[in-house]
């Protein structure tokens, strides 16, 4: 194994302070940056792109495993330590300093890649739902492993019927596998979040035939706008709804929660025809 300064001695040698503004809670456990390197499978000479590596220290472990790592990072006081990560493997590291929610991964890639990344909450959402949309499918990604806040990664997994059940649930289920890959305890985390954090792995599955993404979106974005109202009620406003779930046999008195992801598939597929 190449060996590397411990992570501490990198964030100490430059300088980087845990940022509260870029949402910077590193993880210095190289025990746990191999474990989390190694859900997506085996990463030898496989593309990933990782968001927001940091200091590195999961950029090492992916690099450990064999992988060919992209990784985009907005912080640039992070960009010397990550600068000697790539001499320690070379060829194997590219780094490109920006923001992650504005970079195409497509412009990055000649082959499918897989992504890889802890990042700040709010920036993880943005980039997930992105990568879920879209009427192109299979996506060109391979699989996604991120690191989550535990609320956020128990709403992805959601059966029906459960509190945290809801649009991000249906989005992350109807044509992909999401599944809580690793839980992590906030003290691994320096500095510690307040919250519970969770590692979501997800690959993509087939797509149901004769479905629109944008009108699976539509209406979830209705019936889950509304969620105590009967679907009656808050699906009244989307033209055709009520004679699909007429149609489909679907009580228009239920509220959106108790519909499982099959049936909003089944109501968007009526409605994309
Ligand atoms: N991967 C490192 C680790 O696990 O220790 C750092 C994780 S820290 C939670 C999140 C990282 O994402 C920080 O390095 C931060 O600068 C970076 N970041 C935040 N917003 C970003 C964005 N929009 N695009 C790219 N990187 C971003």
């Amino acid at each position: 194994m190449i060996p590397l300064p411990p992570l501490r001695e990198v964030v100490a040698k430059h300088g980087l302070a845990a940022s509260k503004a870029l949402g910077q809670n590193f993880l210095f456990d190289e025990q746990l940056l191999t474990r989390i390197a190694a859900i997506p499978g085996s990463l030898k000479d496989a593309s990933v792109l990782e968001v927001g590596p940091g200091p590195g220290g999961l950029t090492r472990a992916l690099l450990r495993a064999g992988a060919r790592v992209t990784a985009i990072e907005m912080d640039r006081r992070c960009l010397p330590a990550l600068a000697e990560l790539a001499e320690a493997f070379p060829g194997r590291l590219r780094v490109i300093e920006g923001d992650a929610l504005k970079v195409a991964p497509e412009t990055l890639f000649d082959e499918p890649w897989h992504v890889v990344a802890n990042l700040p909450y709010n920036v993880g959402t943005a980039l997930f739902t992105g990568w879920l949309s879209g009427q192109d499918w299979p996506p060109r990604w391979r699989s996604l492993t991120l690191m989550f806040q535990q609320e956020v990664a128990e709403r992805i997994v959601a059966q029906a019927g459960s509190d945290a059940y809801g649009r991000l649930a249906v989005l992350a289920q109807w044509r992909a596998t999401p599944r809580i890959a690793m839980k992590v305890h906030r003290s691994a985390f320096t500095p510690p979040p307040k919250v519970m954090s969770a590692v979501i792995h997800v690959e993509p599955a087939t797509m149901p035939p004769g479905v629109s993404a944008r009108m699976l979106e539509r209406v979830t974005e209705a019936a889950f706008g509304q969620r105590r109202k009967m679907l009656r009620q808050s699906l009244k406003g989307l033209p055709g709804a009520l004679a699909a779930l007429e149609t489909l046999g679907i009580d228009a008195a239920r509220r959106a929660e108790t519909l499982t992801v099959a049936d909003f598939v089944a109501i968007a597929g009526v409605l994309s025809t």
